[in-house]
């Protein structure tokens, strides 16, 4: 029995490469629990989730990286976020299941995939756009990689009923590598291609890297744990209903007795009841002025915190 739930650096010495290897289970089921996905929906999520971890265990990085889609096919949108710490969520939404898995066939011909990372702090977001061109998430990112890092790329991406597992082996830029065998990474390459998607999901790392490179060097270093870990919360739910603005709150609880929240990710609940919503808009204007403001013309969502009754008129 493997561990499970982890990402996991190596290198191929003699063949001048590196890899990464991640294979989530609970993740995976966290994930897909609460959504009925089809099964071509749920192919592409998993390949998602695994193609998301491998490319944050790849960047040295201090805050979450988004890999999104959206499209006009039957998924109209896949988001899959990954923190440094290995925190990983995701969704995909359809409107009706896709005939097969193939990229341009499930997210449509306009569709586009898009890498994000943004730091925690001051650095300004990096965004890629990545073509989906391929048969799948693999062959895209493939291409991905070797346009943006100029260095050659293989991936191999794996879901099964409880696991989704990946791979990725990169040729290491020139000035780090030692052996110098011109065959190196030609042959690391065709090692990989035995690998199947079995043997991916359900081997562990030691076991997977000597099948394949049981005739070269290769060094396996400390595996990170990686978990399904959702970053909603109350105090982010608040500051939503802040850029609402107090009158469209008031006028939700009025409508329909409370503020209803659902996150789309893990399905936590956030409610908020008139006393909930007073709290949240404490120091702010009351319906009242809010209406003469609104009237005005001025932003509904200005949020003040100010007992002012003019704070609802910006200048
Ligand atoms: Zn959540």
């Amino acid at each position: 029995m493997r561990d499970t739930d982890l990402q996991q650096r190596f290198m191929v010495d003699s063949c001048d490469a590196r890899g990464h290897l991640v294979q989530l289970d609970e993740t995976w089921r966290e994930a897909t629990a609460r959504t009925d996905y089809p099964e071509t929906v749920r192919q592409i999520l998993g390949e998602a989730f695994v193609a998301a971890t491998l490319l944050a265990s790849t960047i040295k990085f201090d805050g979450k990286l988004t890999l999104q889609v959206r499209g006009d096919g039957p998924i109209h949108l896949l988001v899959v976020q990954v923190t440094n710490e290995g925190n990983v969520r995701g969704l995909a939404r359809w409107s009706t299941t896709p005939d097969s898995s193939a990229l341009q066939v499930a997210f449509g011909a306009q569709a586009r995939m898009i890498i994000t990372i943004e730091a925690n702090k001051n650095a300004e977001p990096y965004q890629g756009i990545v073509a989906l061109e391929g048969d799948n998430l693999a062959a895209a990112l493939q291409t991905y990689f070797h346009t943006s890092e100029q260095l050659p790329t293989e991936l191999y991406l794996a879901v099964s009923e409880n696991s989704a597992a990946g791979m990725l082996i990169q040729k290491l830029p020139a000035e780090e590598r030692t052996y110098h065998d011109a065959d190196g990474w030609q042959r690391a390459r065709v090692l990989c291609e035995t690998l199947t998607d079995e043997e991916l999901c359900n081997e562990s790392a030691e076991t997977l890297l000597h099948r394949i490179f049981h005739e070269e060097r290769v060094r396996l270093f400390d595996a990170q744990s990686v978990q399904f870990h959702c970053s909603c919360s109350r105090e982010r739910t608040d500051g939503m209903l802040h850029g609402l603005g107090k009158q469209e709150v008031d006028d939700i609880i009025e409508e329909q007795g409370g503020v209803e929240i659902t996150c789309e990710f893990c399905d936590a609940n956030y409610s908020y009841d008139t006393v909930d919503a007073a709290a949240l808009f404490k120091g702010l204007p009351t319906s009242e002025t809010a209406v003469d403001s609104a009237s005005a013309e001025t932003p509904s969502n200005t949020t003040t915190p100010s007992g002012d009754s003019n704070s609802g008129t910006l200048h």
